[in-house]
């Protein structure tokens, strides 16, 4: 099977982690600082507060900024789970916002009117988080100034996207508009850990607090406790804290791997021209084509019609092609349905949710391997009788 996305090990990563292994400490010792250092220095940021995994950063990101009960929390409809659950986590309500029809992301006009109607009414949210979906960056400057306008603070949601630049250059990770910009290592995403995540922020208070929540929220340092210390031994639980730590074992791995983060960005753009260009004739909508250059190309989705993608999906994985849907609406999940999301309520998200495949991804992907999908794609297309149907006319992207 030919993966929709998998991790690259060279013998430097597994000689990294080897050192760690013969090292003092397997944990809380000085590698993952470095990995901390190294990744804040890449995104630009001032801090970098390395996590067990993305879910985590996210949950944390969002104690950090205070979410509790009674607090609202938006973000995208299309993204993982995680991307809501964080704040759920925290006892506050989630909301979604429906996509943009071609960046995939939160649309901005759907936030701008949410966001006058939650003022009329007196909801709010306190924070929203914008995806950058498939590693395209959200239009941030837009947000940010909705934020200045309604008052939410904005925790970015950077799964995808680490290494990716926003419209006009600057990097992911930078919280040129946001509070706090999380990051995922799991072994699909841009760099991996195995399990893996940071926090990124610009603020020193920030920073400070999530490091303390990461790690039980003990603080051994005097000017943090609430009363005099009994003597060398002495720790103070001063907040409601977790075990969110990443292992030096995992932080070795990654800073091995980040060293070669700009190779990646680089194949993943290479895949994504072979794509363009071998798919051009196909009767499928290929990415929205603004700003190839600086995604950073987590997800390569088509759409194809709605009444033959599972006939599609099913034929490509039947010939060894690990295509996936990214994602289900966060809304219609069960869980999320019981807390009174209906269908038909983020007409976007639905419909290009019944439209995409992902097709494979990640920056060994051989050529031949690339021509496998696309020929695969291409009997697929033709098998469920989609090859001939005009697209521009069939899909409803396009109407
Ligand atoms: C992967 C991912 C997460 C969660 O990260 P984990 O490291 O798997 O916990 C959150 N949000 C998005 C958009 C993701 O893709």
């Amino acid at each position: 099977m030919i993966p929709y996305g998998r991790q690259e090990i060279l013998e430097e990563d597994i000689q990294a982690v080897v050192d760690v292994l013969k090292s003092d400490y397997l944990t809380q010792g000085p590698v993952g600082p470095q990995f901390e250092n190294q990744m804040s220095v890449y995104c630009g940021a001032t801090y970098g507060i390395a996590v067990c995994n993305g879910t985590a950063a996210l949950h944390l990101a969002c104690l950090a900024l205070g979410v509790g009960p009674g607090d609202l929390v938006w973000t995208s409809d299309i993204s993982f789970v995680a991307s809501a659950n964080c704040a759920r986590y925290c006892g506050a309500k989630v909301d979604f916002v429906d996509i943009d029809k071609n960046t995939l992301n939160i649309s901005i006009p759907q936030l701008a009117t949410k966001l006058q109607i939650a003022e009329r009414e007196g909801r709010l949210p306190k924070v929203v988080i914008p995806v950058h979906f498939a590693g395209r960056c959200c239009d941030m400057d837009a947000i940010g100034a909705l934020s200045q306008k309604y008052g939410f603070r904005i925790i970015e949601d950077a799964c995808h996207a680490l290494g990716a630049h926003d419209h006009v250059g600057r990097k992911v990770g930078s919280c040129r508009f946001s509070d706090l910009v999380v990051t995922s290592f799991h072994p699909v995403k841009m760099i991996t850990t195995g399990e893996g995540g940071m926090i990124l922020t610009c603020s020193e208070e920030l920073a400070a607090r999530l490091a303390l929540l990461r790690s039980h929220g003990i603080t051994r340092d005097e000017s943090k406790m609430e009363s005099e210390s009994d003597g060398p031994w002495f720790y103070q639980q001063v907040a409601l804290g977790y075990n969110y730590r990443m292992t030096d074992i995992q932080a070795a791995l990654g800073l091995s791997q980040l060293n070669r983060l700009p190779k990646f960005l680089e194949q993943r753009r290479e895949v994504v021209k072979r794509y363009r260009d071998r798919l051009s004739a196909f009767p499928v909508v290929l990415p929205f084509e603004g700003d190839d250059e600086i995604s950073a190309w987590h997800l390569f989705v088509v759409r194809v019609p709605a009444q033959s993608r599972r006939q599609i999906f099913e034929a490509m994985r039947n010939a060894g092609v690990g295509v996936n849907v990214h994602y289900i609406p966060i809304h219609q999940h069960p869980d999320f349905a019981r807390l009174g999301f209906q269908v038909g309520q983020f007409k976007e998200s639905e419909l290009y949710y019944s439209e995409a495949i992902s097709l494979p991804i990640f920056p060994s992907l051989s050529v031949e391997d690339q021509d496998t999908v696309v020929s695969c794609l291409r009997r697929s297309l033709t098998e469920a009788g989609a090859w001939q149907v005009d697209c521009s006319k069939q899909l409803g992207c396009m109407s």
